[in-house]
């Protein structure tokens, strides 16, 4: 049985534990993948919204699949004002302000993946990136709110 996503919890609120055996961080990345498949709509879940407080989350769009174990964004640029909303949060959603493009470094990729926003699935996957890597540091889509109201597109993660 797959494990539930949490809401509104304060574990959501809890920065998250790096990943140091790789075998641990590929069955969390199973879960989340279980859990992902069984929700509709979903695009992207990190691990602590399933109760896990380890740095992994997984992010899937028309532009393919990515599964971060430790991802840290080493750089960013530009600007994409969206609309937010969020699993652990039902119902809710806030315009947020992101960067249009990132490099994520993660201990399961080789290479750092880039990820430039210029269609509307790439603002989407970029955007759901960096939503998935908030959660892992404790951190939520309320906490990126801009009041722009430029609003380039919505995503619901
Ligand atoms: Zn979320």
């Amino acid at each position: 049985m797959s494990l539930k996503i949490l809401v509104e919890s304060p574990l959501l609120e809890k920065p998250c534990s790096k990943i140091t055996d790789m075998n641990e961080g590929r069955g969390i990345i199973r879960e989340l993948w279980d859990v992902l498949g069984e929700t509709p709509n979903a695009v992207g879940l990190a691990a602590p919204q399933i109760g896990i407080p380890k740095r992994a989350c997984v992010v899937s769009t028309e532009r393919g699949r990515l599964e971060l174990i430790n991802p840290v964004i080493i750089d960013a640029s530009g600007i994409i004002i969206y609309e937010e909303g969020c699993l652990s949060y039902p119902g809710k959603s806030v315009i947020t302000e992101r960067s249009r493009n990132i490099v994520v470094q993660c201990d399961n990729y080789r290479r750092p993946v880039r990820l430039d926003a210029s269609t509307n699935s790439s603002f989407l996957e970029v955007v759901c990136v960096q939503h998935e890597i908030d959660h892992l540091n404790g951190k939520t889509m309320f906490d990126r709110k801009t009041n722009r109201s430029d609003i380039m597109g919505f995503a619901d993660l």
